[in-house]
């Protein structure tokens, strides 16, 4: 697949996987004034075509938002707790396994031999389920990290070769925390 933008339609896609993208869809976690950037369901459409699931707005609507809000705030405290080594909760584990075990979109090959996942948001939120399921329990879940930039939260997989990456993305946090550096050693 090609490189994609880090930013795509106002979301961020930093975390190198969709269930770590969907749980960057609250910005400033860590701060004060934390932003829910699915505030209707037009938004989780638009979250669904620019994570590449969906091809175009499946439809959305409020159950589906609903659902979206509970997978994603799960996927992030199962997420945060591997970055920091902690077990997972009960609650979050039985939430995340229950929508996985619902029908997933299925994968269909197009006339232009392209393979698109056919179905709607309900179903793409499932498979999206699974997919975290499967980093959470897979070989990657030891490389989930949090970025250090406050007050960003943003969690992604590091696959650098040495694992020491910090920040979700080197051209923002990455290049302001070496600005703050920088100025800091200059007051010394
Ligand atoms: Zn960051």
């Amino acid at each position: 697949m090609a490189t994609q933008a880090e930013i795509r339609d106002g979301f961020k896609f930093r975390g190198g996987h969709p269930a770590l993208d969907l749980a960057a869809t609250v910005s400033g976690r860590l701060g004060a004034t934390p932003r829910d950037h699915l505030a209707g369901p037009g938004d989780l459409d638009r979250w669904l075509v620019a994570s590449g699931l969906a091809e175009t707005a499946p439809g959305a609507g409020e159950l589906d938002l609903i659902l979206a809000r509970q997978l994603r705030e799960a996927l992030y405290r199962l997420a945060l707790a591997r970055a920091e080594g902690r077990e997972l909760t009960a609650d979050d584990r039985d939430l995340l396994n229950q929508i996985a075990s619902r029908p997933a979109a299925p994968a269909w090959l197009g006339e232009d031999g392209r393979a698109r996942l056919a179905g709607d948001a309900a179903g793409l939120l499932a498979l999206l389920a699974r997919e975290g399921v499967a980093l959470l329990g897979g070989e990657s879940a030891d490389r989930i990290r949090q970025c250090e930039g406050p007050p960003c939260a943003v969690l992604f997989v590091d696959t650098s070769r040495k694992g020491q990456r910090r920040w979700c993305s080197m051209s923002a946090c990455g290049n302001r925390a070496k600005a703050a550096g920088f100025r800091a050693r200059e007051k010394g």
